[in-house]
């Protein structure tokens, strides 16, 4: 897979693609990363990409000439374009697995106030939240759509270890312990050090449920409308409310 990423700051991708995950991949030719630096395709002499909005307001926006000659260098068409950006649609593990499928995708960084409304006229970007917060640039965004996307590519991580992970069931995954047994007084859970497989898989699926009770309520009401969620979860989930409506929990508190 090959990312194309148009930035104003191309140094400040070094240590992200030095980190061990991403420099495997992109040493096993699985992604390659290009930097695009918009500058290049400035006009003037003073190299500008920034320019004051149309209707007034305080701060700059990227211009529209540069990020579109950036676009342009580029085989942009039939390619995934992002535009990462606070006013776009929320960003989710399940979207990180669409975008593992694509060949090509293109990063625009935003700086300053954003981008000139035309380029997502003009080159229809998915439009990408990352939270509901502000930060100062795309190019940290840039970094947490790759990384969610390269760690699903086949080869980069071990396939168990993804099968694990948060959200993958729907659900937050369960506490983790490693040595030693006890810490300050606290001991690892007994169950975990059974090596009884079938107890230890029940014991992580119900902390599991129960973790997602407390942190993320809204997954869990996706999870219980799914018909294709096992029977076991959905026994497990009634009995964690049940048990908690008793104590004067609710799924809501
Ligand atoms: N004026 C913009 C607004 O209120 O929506 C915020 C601009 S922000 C300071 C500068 C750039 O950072 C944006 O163009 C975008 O590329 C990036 N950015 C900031 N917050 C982001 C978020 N939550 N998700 C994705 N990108 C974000």
């Amino acid at each position: 897979m090959i990312f194309n990423i148009i930035t104003l700051f191309p140094e400040f991708f070094k240590g992200f693609i030095e980190n061990t995950i991403i420099s495997r991949a992109v040493r096993k030719g699985i992604v390659g990363i290009n930097l695009i630096n918009c500058r290049d395709f400035t006009e003037d002499r003073y190299k500008s990409c920034d320019d004051y909005t149309y209707g007034g307001g305080a701060g700059m926006i990227l211009r529209a000439g540069p990020l579109a000659g950036a676009l342009d260098s580029i085989q942009v068409k039939g390619n995934k374009i992002i535009y990462p950006t606070p006013s776009g649609r929320l960003y989710t593990q399940e979207r990180a697995k669409e975008y593992s499928k694509e060949e090509c995708i293109v990063i625009i960084c935003g700086r300053y106030e954003g981008i000139d409304q035309r380029i997502v006229d003009l080159y229809s970007p998915d439009e990408i939240s990352i939270g509901d917060y502000i930060i100062s640039g795309g190019e940290p965004a840039a970094c947490v759509i790759m990384d969610s996307i390269i760690r699903l590519l086949k080869g980069v991580i071990k396939e168990e270890s993804l099968r694990e992970e948060s959200f993958n069931n729907g659900l937050l995954e369960y506490p983790q312990y490693t040595r030693p047994e006890i810490f300050k007084g606290l001991r690892v859970p007994a169950v975990l050090l059974s090596g009884h497989h079938e107890n230890i898989r029940k014991w992580r699926l119900k902390k599991s449920i129960e973790k997602t009770i407390m942190m993320r309520p809204d997954l869990l009401d996706q999870v219980i409308d799914d018909s294709e969620v096992s029977s076991e979860i959905k026994e497990i989930v009634n009995n964690i409310i049940e048990e908690g409506e008793e104590n004067g929990f609710n799924k809501s508190n």
